[in-house]
């Protein structure tokens, strides 16, 4: 391999199990099906069609998430997965360095090697919360996952603001891969910070990971730039189908707002019962919970599960290696998750 690549250490995704059936808490997808408008457009006479290119431009999904977000179609850029359009804007933005948490999505570190740039971490602050002041002036871009990831936790719209305020000729990247379960987009800013570019994706609330799609909303002249890195490497990103599941998908809008409601109670009753457990869990604003219990190993707590058909996700980075990220399901597999917990501890004689 060329040498610029064979230091690389790539992404470990969380597990997808093909054979045994787990209740499965450890990617963030949702419990729900797609939504019937999804199901209808997912057809045959679309599977027919597929010997012919997909749109290059995403046009049609461009124009219903413009219409969704009051914001117009060129400061919408269409991808393969927010993944790629992350990847796009750290290739597009990033070459005075990417400034990121200690503790979040572990792509951006990838992302940032791959594309040969330097990585500036700035720490969480000790209960874990990100303080947006640490941002400032730093003259480099910066991705903020907001809320955070495995955290939970959100910064306020407007201290992006400041942050985007503060350096006007660096971007500030707003991954809000989660925002649908409580939290508060920063699109509204776009006008005004014409260096804030923020990145969703179909694969949490809108129930389509398989699908990989995702966006970025911006300013024209930022999505002008990714649109050009786009046409240089990958111009059919989108395939033919996922464009069709994606387009119904932000018609049916109030099937996945209800979907997101269904999921906040849950994640309400499960933050319950793990403190009654004696789970030490902030309050999330996502689909998962991030928790950790001062008598249990995290590490064993998740083989525990694993072993009794659930999978949550444990990551070994020394900071939170106490810890379990859980995503919020259905009710009856949060009941299941607890229940079992529960014998664990019986088991353990742990309180
Ligand atoms: C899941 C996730 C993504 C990636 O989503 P895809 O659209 O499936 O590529 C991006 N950012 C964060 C923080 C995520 O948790």
């Amino acid at each position: 391999m060329n040498s610029r690549f064979r230091n690389l250490s790539p992404y470990t995704p969380g597990e997808q199990p093909q054979g045994r059936k787990y209740v499965k808490l450890n990617t963030n997808e949702s419990p729900f099906p797609p939504s019937r408008g999804v199901l209808e457009a997912v057809n045959r006479s679309e599977a027919e069609l597929l010997r012919l290119y997909s749109d290059p431009t995403s046009d049609p999904v461009k124009t219903v998430l413009a219409e969704r977000y009051g914001v117009e179609p060129d400061q919408v850029f269409v991808t393969n997965g927010s993944d790629e359009a992350l990847n796009y804007a750290f290739m597009a933005f990033g070459e005075d360095g990417i400034a990121y948490a200690d503790v979040t999505y572990g792509f951006y570190g990838v992302i940032a090697d791959f594309n040969g740039l330097t990585s500036r971490i700035i720490p969480l602050e000790e209960d874990m919360t990100l303080d947006p002041d640490k941002y400032k002036g730093i003259r480099m871009a910066c991705v903020i996952a907001n809320p955070n990831a495995p955290t939970g936790l959100m910064v306020p719209v407007d201290r992006i603001a400041d942050i985007a305020a503060s350096d006007p000729s660096h971007v500030v990247i707003v991954d809000e891969a989660y925002v649908d379960f409580g939290g508060e987009s920063a699109i509204r800013l776009i006008r005004e910070y014409k260096n804030i570019l923020v990145v969703h994706t179909f694969s949490k609330s809108r129930s389509l990971a398989g699908a990989r799609v995702g966006y970025a909303i911006g300013d024209e002249a930022l999505i002008r730039d990714l649109e050009t890195l786009k046409y240089s490497s990958n111009p059919y990103n989108v395939n033919r189908i996922s464009m069709a599941a994606a387009v119904a998908a932000v018609r049916d809008g109030e099937y996945y707002r209800k979907n997101c409601r269904t999921i906040m109670e849950n994640r309400a009753w499960t933050v319950a019962e793990l403190r009654k457990l004696g789970f030490f869990c902030r309050d999330s604003l996502t689909n998962f919970v991030f928790a950790e219990h001062p008598d249990m190993d995290g590490r064993k707590l998740y083989l525990d599960l694993k072993e009794r058909g659930i999978l949550v996700r444990h990551f070994d980075s020394e900071r939170i290696s106490n810890y379990n990220r859980i995503t919020i399901g259905t009710r009856e597999q949060m009941e299941q998750l607890i229940s079992t917990i529960r014998e664990l501890q019986e088991q353990g004689g742990v309180s």
